[in-house]
């Protein structure tokens, strides 16, 4: 990594995308913190025109900056959609500088907007893994779970009320059999006599008196 000046505000640090510049004093706004610079390409050069790299910056259509170089340091600020700074572009000079656009403070990452057209190019299609659209993802992730759990509740209060409905339904028609056999004591559910008529007409002979002839006919043999 290349060496950084103590005076200088910030230092080359771990971020969560790789490698990133850090803060390691207070910037107030509006500060210029570094220059973005590199090689100037010509893009009606065509030797020029065949570089290609992620750290191109390009000033206007004709003149663009190279800073995939080692010295430059400004090529470890990574991109925010929020961002604490800009790139402020002086085309006639030819030079960029980082600016603050927030305050920043010691340990704060430093980060500015790429633009539109390296959002696409290279964000987009991996996911913007800046702060803001982190936590944009995390919100999203913590609705969808609400969701989930409100259906999940919904679900089991519909079957909650379900099986209550069957239970109500059950006991009712308990009742009702209750109440049913009270009125009708002899009543069997089944609809069927339990006793063949021949053995309920037994019994009832069992239960009359016996005749005293037929009882000492009985005695006499
Ligand atoms: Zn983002």
């Amino acid at each position: 990594m290349p060496a950084i000046s103590a005076r200088k505000p910030y230092r080359i640090g771990r971020s969560p995308t790789g490698l990133g510049l850090f803060a390691t004093k207070k910037i107030k706004k509006g500060t210029r913190i570094i220059r973005y610079f590199g090689p100037m390409l010509d893009s009606k050069n065509k030797k020029h025109d065949a570089i290609d790299n992620k750290y191109l910056f390009e000033i206007t259509n004709r003149w663009t900056i190279d800073g995939s170089v080692r010295k430059n340091i400004a090529r470890y600020i990574n991109h925010a959609c929020r961002p604490n700074a800009e790139s402020d572009v002086k085309s006639k000079k030819r030079r960029v500088y980082i600016r603050a656009i927030k305050t920043i403070h010691p340990g704060d990452e430093i980060n500015y907007d790429y633009g539109t057209d390296y959002f696409k190019e290279f964000l987009k299609p991996i996911g913007c893994k800046c702060a803001a659209c982190e936590k944009k993802r995390a919100k999203k992730r913590a609705e969808e779970r609400a969701e989930r759990v409100r259906l999940k509740l919904k679900a089991d209060k519909r079957a909650l009320k379900k099986a209550e409905k069957a239970k109500r339904k059950l006991e009712k028609a308990k009742a009702k059999k209750l109440k049913f056999s009270a009125a009708h004591p002899h009543a069997r559910g089944t609809g069927k006599p339990s006793k063949t008529k021949s053995a309920r007409t037994k019994s009832l002979l069992s239960r009359m008196p016996k005749s005293p002839a037929l009882a000492n006919r009985a005695s006499s043999t």
